[in-house]
């Protein structure tokens, strides 16, 4: 730059110095200007028309600029794009400024802190990350709702999982990131990974320490009151049913797997709430299902209550829907953002609140006793806004209108003296008409002229000389009298100062409802709550669920169940109900069947009975039984992993690995076509031996769906272990799915069938005919034995057994011939 910088442009480059990555706004005039490369870049991002400033200088600087009023778009696209936008406002009145008016950043807006911009009731989640020994802090937030939460996590593959789960676009990093982990961030998870300038206090624990560093970015960025953010509330994975983020997608928990939209999901089969808080509830309970049993027969009771009192219900309904998003009402009013119609939404909510108390004490007062005590409707708060903030009151604060008479006596002398001044107004225009005897004369108002005697052509001559000319029109002249302009100098100033106090006014009120932050926060869990039961309940009703009930020990009987999502698509008369049928000491049950023949339904039906269930809701069956589960592992489907891109027998295998390290006796395992991915003996032969370790050394509820028939001899070594398939019906040639899970292994000969069906020659049917005869001659490989097992795949390290041990200490280049013999025997001995 060999050019002279301006102080303007100085004060520029000062600022951006700060903020090297994002585009900065800097507020000149009525236009915000992006200068440089952010200008450049911008302009290609918004089709903004690309200027320079100092055309004539040797380097002019490439500028852009968009409208004050107009910003909120470009803002809106840079952040969703996943770039960060500093806006550099003026900060004192340019008419008073010495020199060059004051700017400095007042709001940098992120993806993971784009508050003002979400349309949609979804949370918005911010989450941070670091590390202290092997273990990691997390914590998350939404600046939108004030929510805060923490833990920590010991294992990479649970953390990212997590992260995927709460689908944030930004990460705050407090640790030096190793190039894989930032590589799995930024690349495959697609975060904008960002940190924290100022580090805060060093605090003792990690979790303090990474929910401190989040609040710490939080406060970088948004410069702004942040009152509403509440403290952070610790949490456990293990709390909770623990699934991956792998199984909750494929399993469509919340997002069906085509589009990642909440319809075609259990979530948008699900959702019957009727406030924001509750929307996102229900999302949270469905992605963790509880695993405290006495939690889930609570929510159950409450469910149960609710179907039993339908009209008190249908009230309930009503009151929930007139209630507005309180938490985000709450943070807009910390960000002083709230405007008089948020201050009246506020007000209509909490209006509704007494109503909602009194049908859940109706409903019954023992089960939703502690609701009706939350249901605190701030009676004060109440009287607050409905005293002071008129029913009108809009989206505008400066404009006056918004304070009800009655509240202020200024104010209603200003108002008084405006509405007299209307009176004099209508008095001097029948006075002065009768006394010019102009007819047609009257006083109009425009911002140009002020108050006005309206005069036509025709009527000149008989102008008074009290009159004095303001405007000359085409067929009309506008003319002043002295009286008027005493009255209009009266009106305008009452309507200036009037204004002015009402916005004061206003302050003072949504200065005085930030005081109500935490308890309105507190409401909306509450309401939240209310409105997930009154959802479950509507659910059960309209499709016709079941409660499920709970045993202690390890057995299932579903019957009659149906996979919730495809019985909605496809109708009551066209799904096929299915029994799960699961006996203590019945562990795997091994599915055969062609394709599309119903195997997956039936165990995905499984699953999400399982998470219903867990969540407190009714379920699509006749009858259930359920243990409580305290893990859900599956492989289903080709997806491909999001995480790193592996080939698919790598994830197929990862994740039976994962199932196997981490699943208990208590754990529901669904495992659909494992092994695929590779040549057809190393599939089966992995298969069978995932079969057998599940079977021998976890025990786990599990559904396993394959196309190795030869998997079915298994029953007979595996006692645990027993064989279904789907049932098809052949008649005149032709074959119908039935969809029916019925005993034992599927027929052999199906695909033969099938090939016949379609047309293939015979010869070639007779061939295939007798190449099944051979293969069927071969027995599957028999059942491990304890030795073969401890030298199996799944040896995992810590149970390394003293056969191994020993013979790794053998120092075999130093053995006389006699010792070596020696060794040899000792180990024959342990075997
Ligand atoms: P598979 O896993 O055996 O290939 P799927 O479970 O994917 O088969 O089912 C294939 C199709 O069959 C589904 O898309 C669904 O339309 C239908 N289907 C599956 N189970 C049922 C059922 N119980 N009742 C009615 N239709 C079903």
């Amino acid at each position: 730059m060999a050019d002279k910088v301006s102080p303007g442009m100085q004060q520029y480059l000062d600022i951006k110095a700060n903020y090297p990555d994002a585009f900065l706004l800097f507020r000149m005039g009525d236009f915000y200007e992006l200068f440089y490369e952010d200008a450049v870049n911008a302009a290609q991002i918004l089709e903004l028309t690309l200027t320079s400033r100092n055309k004539n200088a040797e380097q002019p600087i490439p500028m852009a600029g968009v409208p004050y009023h107009a910003v909120s778009g470009p803002i809106e696209t840079l952040v969703n794009m996943g770039y960060k936008v500093a806006i550099a406002d003026q900060i004192e009145d340019p008419k008073e400024a010495v020199g060059i008016v004051k700017r400095a950043v007042t709001q940098v807006i992120t993806p993971g802190t784009a508050v003002d911009i979400t349309a949609t009731v979804d949370n918005n989640f911010l989450v941070a990350i670091d590390k202290s020994g092997s273990d990691w802090g997390l914590a998350y937030m939404d600046l939108s709702t004030g929510e805060f939460k923490v833990t920590t996590i010991s294992e990479l593959a649970s953390l990212l999982s997590e992260i995927s789960g709460l689908r944030a676009k930004e990460i705050v990093v407090g640790y030096e990131l190793l190039p894989n982990e930032r590589q799995i961030l930024e690349r495959q998870m697609q975060l904008l990974i960002s940190e924290v300038q100022e580090l805060p206090e060093v605090v003792d624990t990690l979790e303090e320490q990474v929910a401190s560093k989040l609040k710490a970015y939080v406060k970088q960025t948004q410069l702004r009151d942040l009152s509403h953010i509440q403290e952070p509330e610790h949490y456990e994975i293990k709390d909770y049913l623990q699934m991956d983020f792998a199984s909750k997608s494929s399993l469509e928990l919340t997002a069906n797997s085509r589009e990642g939209k909440k319809a075609g999901s259990l979530y948008g089969l699900m959702d019957k709430t009727k406030t924001a808080m509750g929307t996102r509830m229900l999302k949270a309970w469905i992605e963790r299902p509880l695993i405290k049993r006495t939690a889930i027969e609570g929510r159950l009771d409450a469910v149960t209550a609710m179907l039993g009192s339908f009209m008190e219900r249908a009230d309930l309904i009503e009151a929930l829907k007139g209630v507005y998003d309180l938490e985000r009402l709450a943070s807009r009013v910390s960000f002083g953002k709230a405007l008089p119609v948020d201050l009246i939404q506020l007000s209509r909510s909490l209006g509704n609140l007494p109503a909602i108390r009194e049908l859940l004490t109706a409903i019954d007062p023992e089960i939703f006793a502690r609701n009706t005590q939350a249901l605190d409707d701030l009676p004060e708060l109440r009287k607050l806004i409905d005293s002071a903030i008129s029913e009108e009151g809009g989206r505008t604060i400066s404009e006056g209108g918004i304070i009800k008479d009655g509240f202020n006596d200024q104010l209603d002398k200003y108002r008084e003296a405006s509405s007299k001044g209307t009176n004099w107004i209508a008095e001097l225009e029948v006075e002065e008409r009768a006394r010019t005897g102009i007819s047609n004369l009257r006083i109009d108002f425009n911002r140009k002229d002020g108050y006005y005697f309206h005069v036509t052509a025709s009527n000149l001559t008989q102008v008074p000389e009290h009159f004095f000319r303001k405007a000359t029109l085409k067929n009309s002249e506008r003319f002043g009298s002295e009286r008027l302009s005493e009255i209009e100098e009266i009106m305008l100033e009452a309507r200036e100062e009037s204004s002015k106090l009402e916005y004061q006014l206003f302050l003072a009120v949504r200065k005085e409802t930030e005081g109500y932050i935490s308890r309105l926060q507190a409401l909306a869990k509450t309401v939240a709550e209310v409105d997930c039961l009154q959802s479950l309940a509507s659910l059960a009703e309209s499709a016709g669920y079941v409660r499920p009930q709970f045993t202690t020990e390890q057995a299932v009987a579903i019957e009659e169940g149906r996979h919730p999502v495809v019985e909605s698509v496809l109708g009551l008369q066209d799904y096929v109900p299915n029994t799960i049928e699961l006996p203590e000491g019945s562990d795997i049950q091994l599915i055969t069947g062609p394709n599309m023949s119903g195997k997956s339904t039936y165990m995905r039906q499984f699953a999400l009975l399982v998470i219903m269930a867990q969540m407190g809701s009714y379920l699509p069956a006749e009858s259930a039984v359920l243990p409580v589960f305290d893990a859900i592992f599956t492989r289903i489907g080709a997806s491909d992993n999001l995480v790193s891109g592996e080939s698919t027998f790598m994830v197929e295998m990862s994740e039976a690995n994962r199932a196997i390290q981490h699943a208990s006796s208590k754990s529901l395992i669904i495992f659909d076509e494992l092994g695929r991915g590779t040549a057809t003996y190393d599939g089966m032969a992995l298969a069978q031996a995932i079969i057998e370790y599940i079977h021998d050394k976890i025990g786990a509820k599990t559904l396993f769906a394959t196309h190795y028939h030869e998997l079915t001899a298994l029953n007979e070594s595996l006692e645990h272990l027993s064989n279904v398939h789907v049932a098809t019906l052949e008649k005149d040639g032709e074959v119908t799915f039935l969809h029916k899970i019925t005993e034992g292994p599927a027929d052999k000969s199906y695909g033969i069938h099938v090939g016949k069906i379609a047309g293939l020659p015979d010869s070639l049917l007779e061939r295939a005919d007798l190449i099944l005869q051979e293969l069927e001659g071969q027995e599957p490989v028999s059942r491990a034995t304890e030795a073969d097992q401890q030298l199996s795949l799944f040896n995992l390290g810590n149970n390394e057994s003293e056969l191994i041990k020993k013979l790794k200490a053998m120092d075999v280049n130093n053995m006389t011939a006699r010792e070596a013999m020696n060794s040899l025997w000792d180990l024959k001995d342990l075997v």
